[in-house]
């Protein structure tokens, strides 16, 4: 008995978690820092390669409750995110580098994982007792990249996707920008107070810096953004972008307007000094629990790295920016999933296979470790001759796994976590907010059942240590 995990990312790490807990072995091998990729920065587990951002979590939003039954599913990512959290309004951001040491030290430290540091180039034999997980994400090796083509055929596909530049905190013109949270929606104020202090003083009010433009600020931003050379030409209708991560200057191809409707856009943000929301807004996040990094929110591009200096220097309190980390373009690998993939994440032709992450085709981090966690829960029940199962479409994680395996596959896309996704309510209460707060309520409950429901059919739990 022992499940064999390919890729120690986000989802790897909670799969091998998740087996472990519950009596496994497991052996994950992980090819940094033996083969880097061409995004990864240190030889960690679960290293997040982009934004810091968890994403909202609240109930009354449908990542925040996918956390959430992660949360109640034992889930080391969660753990690991409360573990190393930084101030990010409603939502949960991390200290990247915590984040990344105390799930590296967990896995590493667990008895029943073994970590090989090693490229795996072909998809290992599996069988019923020694089943295996390829969690091996966006940046998939060639090698193995090529297997899995064999595998699936024609249904292996790749697109591209775009991140967003980080700048130094001290080159911020503090005196521009203001801090606030959209709506007031800060952790530590009060909820729906406005913060309305000035800028400049920590005064623990509002997560984010503001960068407020006037009208003639934004028209002139917008002239020089979709006037600026990107590092790629890519043909902007042909090429596959995932619509929730567009590069700005793609979205500003579609009208002068769309990016103020998008990630520039100023509702729900007063500036303290006219008492009014801007004509269009960027807003900086913190990236590290120093302060001394913010990320620009949706900001992600594939502009020259020398252009995109002088174009986001147009942006008022950014006129001195030094750039920590430029936007890019990247690869995106990922199959098919509802003509490869179960409910359960088992590939349909080969079922000792799992599929699990960015790979088997959800988008983000927190459902890559969703789909890692339920993958390493089945893949733990059949190497220990146990049921696999997945949750009700009525839970988050459910329904992601309805959705991979059961989306159209003529048109599929990989997706972030929906309620739009979830099985409707009958009856729902009028109001989106309260139609949610009203599907989380159902879900929370139906994931007990299923999780009562499968304790009967599963080995007992071995309790994990919670050292953070
Ligand atoms: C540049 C970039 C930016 C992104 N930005 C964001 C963002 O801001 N927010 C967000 O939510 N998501 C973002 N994503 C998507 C993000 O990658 C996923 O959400 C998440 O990291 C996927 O987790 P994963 O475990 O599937 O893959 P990963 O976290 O990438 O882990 C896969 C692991 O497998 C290893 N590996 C690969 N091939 C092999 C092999 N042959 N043998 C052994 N090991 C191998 C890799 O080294 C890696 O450690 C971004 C992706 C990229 C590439």
């Amino acid at each position: 008995m022992r499940v064999t995990i390919v890729g120690g990312g986000l989802a790897g790490s909670e799969a091998a978690w998740q087996a472990a807990s519950r009596g496994v072995p497991v052996v994950l091998h992980e090819m940094r820092p033996v083969r880097p990729t061409a995004v990864h920065k240190t030889d960690r587990l679960a290293e997040l390669v982009c934004s810091n951002s968890f994403r909202g979590d609240k109930l009354d939003n449908a990542v925040g409750l996918l956390k959430e039954e992660m949360r109640r599913l034992g889930s080391l990512v969660m753990r690991a995110a409360e573990a190393s959290r930084v101030p990010a309004g409603a939502a949960l951001a991390v200290d990247r580098e915590l984040f990344a040491s105390i799930v590296t030290r967990e896995v590493g430290d667990h008895p029943l994982i073994t970590i090989v540091r090693d490229e795996i180039t072909a998809i290992p034999e599996s069988s019923e007792s020694q089943p295996v997980i390829v969690a091996t994400g966006p940046l998939t090796s060639d090698a193995l990249s090529a297997d899995i083509a064999r595998l699936v055929g024609g249904a292996h596909l790749y697109f591209y996707d775009a991140i967003s530049p980080i700048v130094l905190a001290e080159t911020i013109d503090r005196r521009k920008v203001f801090r606030a949270s959209r709506w007031g929606r800060s952790l530590r104020s009060s909820p729906g107070a406005l913060a309305l202090q000035a800028c400049g003083v920590d005064d623990g009010e509002g997560d984010y810096l503001n960068c407020p433009l006037t009208r003639e600020e934004y028209d002139c931003f917008y002239d020089a953004l979709v006037s600026a050379e990107s590092a790629t030409v890519h043909d902007f209708d042909k090429e596959k972008f995932f619509e929730g991560c567009l590069p700005i200057e793609v979205m500003a191809h579609r009208g002068r307007d769309t990016l103020r409707f998008g990630p520039m856009k100023p509702v729900g943000l007063i500036d303290p000094r006219t008492g009014r929301e801007p004509y269009a807004a960027v807003q900086l996040r913190q990236d590290n629990l120093a302060g001394d990094h913010f990320s620009l929110v949706g900001f992600q591009t594939q502009i020259k790295w020398g252009e995109q200096a002088r174009v986001l220097r147009l942006i008022p309190g950014l006129e001195q920016a030094e750039f920590v980390r430029f936007g890019m373009v990247h690869r995106n690998t990922y199959v098919n999933g509802p003509t490869v993939l179960a409910e359960t994440w088992q590939v349909r032709a080969r079922p000792s296979l799992f599929f699990a992450g960015q790979m088997s085709g959800v988008e983000g981090y927190v459902e890559s470790a969703a789909s890692g966690l339920l993958a390493g829960l089945n893949a733990a029940a059949l190497a220990s001759g146990g049921r696999v199962s997945a949750p009700p479409r009525t839970t988050a994680i459910g329904a992601l796994a309805y959705y991979v395996s059961h989306a159209n596959p003529a048109h599929y896309e990989p997706s972030n976590i929906t309620f739009g996704i979830l099985q409707p309510l009958a009856g729902a209460p009028r109001g989106k907010k309260h139609r949610n707060e009203a599907l989380s309520t159902r879900a929370l409950a139906d994931l007990e059942s299923w999780m009562a429901d499968r304790e009967g059919a599963r080995p007992a739990l071995v309790e994990g240590r919670t050292r953070t």
